[in-house]
């Protein structure tokens, strides 16, 4: 049978003559595959994987979408499946012959279609990973295989247009203008003022400071007692900090659907850090802009700024003593919620309970926990398509729901802008309208004690 061969790099495909009219989207998806198997080290990860052949389903019991629907599609052995398919068909030397002696599997619109579907049902939280013998990293195929979708333009709206916004708008991804910071700014300075009775600033465009903030920029418009609680620490261990109007998101959605998206947001904190001489990024209760900032040696190497959880800057502070407590002034039920990106990605899951520890009377653990958390159910950018509400809140997040009211806690402390979000929806969704959804600083906040008097007629709470 006659070929067409098409090169790029070491890498090349092969499409049967007969199917010279394969379809533009697959051939332009072929294309992308290639050239990024060429200047990744994907393929190293996917010659491994593509290898291996067990079939012992055990990520399965360990996926908390399957463990709701029970649907053999569910199954992540199955969804990576589609993508290894590809890559054994295209890109190695026994798909290939055998597609030229039988024919066989070629990639079409359908097909692509279909993995559309599928990948956007994975949150890419990595839990199967843990239990999978062999190590295969479903997370990691859910997430190349986004990205290879992004290439022929299959990407969910809302990711599209935060990117967009981001890198080409406004600068961030909420589109908030720097006048408006500023206001924002301002108005929680007198909010410290007006309840606490403090000068809490928030610094603005210092130059030479040790840490840059970037928060989740949805945190101005929705979550200032998380911002509060932030300034609160830094206030009272005398951090040097500053906030860069250049550039103050910390979200970075290239991470859910393309590492090229994901370099450029990296690069654009970089360059703010650099502008301001601020020798670390310090990330404020985020999740995925926690773990696309640690890409920065990366894309950036081993010189660029490092880069801080401000749960670990808080737990540190508190162990030093640099926090002054009024004590364990939350007295109602409290449970933490570990965000994938947090705990199973980054390992952090001391530093939020010691903080929870020393200012809650009735702390419980929620199980699992830690690294074998379940996802909040919006993981992956999901939380973001609301059109999937029901999907997120009734089956991605049916199991969270369990968790939660099996612990009895009226607060949940999630220190992450997405899981917030997406487990407010949970809890609304699945009779728990009572229960709270809460970030770690704002909990904190109520427990500083920033020694002075109250100005008459606040509570300070
Ligand atoms: S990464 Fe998470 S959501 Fe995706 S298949 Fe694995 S356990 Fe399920
Ligand atoms: S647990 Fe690992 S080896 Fe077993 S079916 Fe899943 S991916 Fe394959």
């Amino acid at each position: 049978m006659s070929a067409m061969e098409v090169k790029t790099g070491k890498y090349s495909y092969y499409v049967e003559a007969k199917s010279q009219q394969i379809a533009d989207r697959p051939r332009k998806f072929l294309e992308a595959f290639a050239a990024i198997l060429d200047r990744s080290n994907y393929g190293l990860a996917l010659e491994a994987y593509a290898r291996l052949g067990s079939k012992c389903s055990r990520c399965a019991s360990s996926c908390q979408l399957y463990m709701t629907t029970g649907d053999e599609r569910d199954i992540p052995c199955r969804r990576s499946n589609l993508l290894l398919e590809v890559y054994r068909r295209y890109f190695t030397a026994a798909g290939q012959w055998r597609a030229r002696l039988t024919g066989g599997f070629v990639l079409t619109d359908e097909y692509l279609d279909l993995m559309a579907e599928e990948y956007y049902r994975c949150t890419a939280c990595r839990r199967c990973k843990m239990l999978c013998p062999l190590g295969i990293d479903h997370g990691l195929i859910t997430h190349l295989a986004r990205w290879l979708l992004a290439e022929v333009g299959i990407i969910p709206k809302a990711l599209l247009v935060a990117v967009r916004e981001q890198l080409e708008g406004v600068g961030n991804t909420s589109a908030i203008p720097v006048p408006a910071l500023k206001d924002t700014c301002e108005f929680l300075e007198e909010e410290f003022r007006d309840i606490y009775g403090v000068d809490v600033k928030f610094p603005i465009d210092v130059e030479g400071a040790e840490y840059i903030f970037f928060p989740a920029v949805s945190d101005y418009l929705l979550e200032p007692d998380t911002l509060m609680g932030n300034a609160a620490v830094m206030h009272v261990t005398g951090g040097s900090w500053t906030i860069g109007t250049g550039n103050y998101d910390g979200i970075n959605y290239g991470l859910f659907y393309s590492d090229r998206m994901m370099e450029r947001i990296v690069y654009k904190m970089v360059a703010e850090a650099r502008r301001l001489r601020a020798q670390k990024i310090l990330v404020g209760e985020c999740g995925h802009a926690t773990r696309s900032a640690w890409f920065v040696p990366t894309f950036c190497g081993r010189e660029g700024p490092q880069v801080v959880n401000f749960m670990q800057y808080t737990a540190r502070a508190l162990r030093e003593g640099r926090i002054p407590l009024k004590g364990k002034v939350i007295e109602e039920r409290v449970t933490y919620h570990d965000p994938c990106n947090i705990a199973r990605s980054g390992r952090i899951t001391e530093e939020p309970r010691e903080i929870l520890r020393a200012i809650c009377t009735d702390f419980v653990e929620m199980f699992p926990n830690r690294t074998e958390n379940l996802c909040c159910g919006g993981g992956g950018g999901t939380v973001s398509i609301d059109e999937i509400r029901a999907f997120r809140t009734g089956l991605m997040g049916k199991k969270k729901a369990e968790q939660i009211r099996a612990t009895g806690a009226k607060i949940v402390v999630a220190p992450c802008a997405n899981c917030k979000k997406q487990l407010r929806e949970v809890c609304e969704d699945n009779g728990l309208a009572d229960v709270q959804v809460v970030g770690l600083h704002d909990l904190l906040l109520k427990a500083i004690d920033f020694g002075v008097e109250k100005p008459a007629g606040e509570n300070g709470s």
